[in-house]
């Protein structure tokens, strides 16, 4: 019987809320045709040139359906055009469950600068070739270049780094990792699984005005439809199509989620979504910081208007992981107690998710819901 304000939105995707007349009528339509086909059809067609449209630097598109999947097919087409099979990873980057990318997401400040894996079951073999580095920090990336020179097959990042603060890249690295990608011959991926749609409609290559080589998205894409797509241009997608690898899976684009995807990227396209999203993300950081500020409460927020994430404890926005290491957990958890007593829910890690149908009504509860939260944890103190 209890009802909660959302703003974890299933950890992303729903950038439409759950339970859009759009997508709805989009995939109630679809139903009556096809549930899936196991081949290529005409809202595929659409939706490749929908995004080829929205995304920057994007000339071919290849759909999935998890973003675990897509990051999967964009190592392998790295792999397969540099004819290297090293790739790196940062530090608190998460790029799905399986075994070669799981490994330091969010390991114990004593396992820093290890490679060391998320979870049991994860023999090593399968990780031998993955590199981890702390982020934000580009004379690792340099060094690493020169430790295994023309080893490199790529680099991934998460452009912002959501799964871990939501810290923002600085000033100028992400083109300087792109360029030093292509400076070794190694292809730079962004992936994209949360900023993507989410940022802006172009994600972060649009938002921070950098294109890399490959870009992987997923959860907003599809409104919470099981969707995931990899955009490159043709001459690196030119692997698949000459044969030199390839990608398969039988639910590959499957007409229901194109269907909801195209929905979603049609309402997003329209009425200032992302102008609306970042206005009320932005209220709400302001309200924390403000609240906060005025009982004494030691934060700081960080990340963009419809992503970010709050941090009891510290006075600078953490640059990667290892910062927020030093975030206080136990007041985190005070924080969303007491907000869920008020009826609003963010996630565990301090994570805020923004969608487009949070109007000026939710602003208000929400408002209210971080006064009286940071109030009675003054009251506590
Ligand atoms: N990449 C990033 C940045 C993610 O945040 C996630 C999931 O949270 C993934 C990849 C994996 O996507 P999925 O859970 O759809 O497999």
């Amino acid at each position: 019987g209890n009802r909660f304000l959302d703003y974890t939105l299933a950890w992303g995707p729903l950038i439409l809320g759950s339970n859009h007349q759009k997508i709805n009528q989009a995939v109630t339509d679809q139903l009556t045709k096809s549930y899936t086909l196991g081949a290529q059809h005409h809202l595929e067609i659409e939706l490749a040139e929908k995004v080829v449209a929205c995304v920057p630097g994007a000339e071919q598109v290849l759909f999935s359906n998890t973003g675990t999947e897509a990051v999967q097919v964009a190592l392998r087409i790295a792999r397969a055009k540099t004819n290297r099979n090293k790739f790196i990873k940062f530090e608190g980057h998460y790029h799905g469950w399986l075994n070669n990318v799981l490994v330091s997401y969010k390991p114990p400040s004593d396992m820093l600068g290890t490679v060391s894996p998320t979870c049991g079951g994860q023999p090593p073999s399968e990780y031998a070739d993955t590199i981890v580095l702390p982020w934000n920090d580009i004379s690792a990336l340099e060094e690493a270049f020169r430790v295994y020179p023309n080893e490199i097959a790529c680099v991934i990042t998460e452009p912002l780094l959501a799964n871990s603060g939501s810290c923002e890249a600085q000033e100028g690295y992400l083109a300087k990792l792109i360029e030093l990608c292509r400076h070794n011959g190694a292809l730079s991926i962004f992936d994209e699984v949360i900023t993507g749609f989410r940022l802006s409609l172009g994600g972060a290559r649009s938002y921070y005005n950098v294109t890399p080589d490959i870009s992987v998205y997923g959860k907003a894409i599809a409104g919470g439809f099981t969707m995931s797509a990899v955009v490159s241009t043709k001459e690196i997608f030119d692997v698949l199509i000459r044969g030199d690898t390839m990608h398969a899976g039988t639910y590959n684009g499957t007409s229901i989620n194109l269907a909801a995807a195209l929905a979603t990227l049609d309402v997003l396209s329209s009425d200032n979504c992302y102008e609306r999203m970042h206005a009320h993300g932005h209220a709400i950081r302001d309200c924390i910081e403000q609240e906060a500020k005025a009982n004494g409460i030691q934060l700081v927020t960080c990340g963009s208007g419809s992503v970010f994430s709050i941090h009891f404890g510290l006075s600078e926005k953490p640059r990667n992981y290892e910062d927020t290491l030093s975030a206080d957990s136990t007041q985190l958890h005070d924080f969303r107690h007491s907000l869920l007593h008020h009826g609003v829910q963010c996630l565990p890690d301090g994570r805020w998710y923004v969608s487009a149908v949070h109007g000026e009504a939710e602003l208000e509860l929400v408002q209210n819901a971080i006064t009286l939260s940071l109030q009675q944890m003054r009251a506590l103190v």
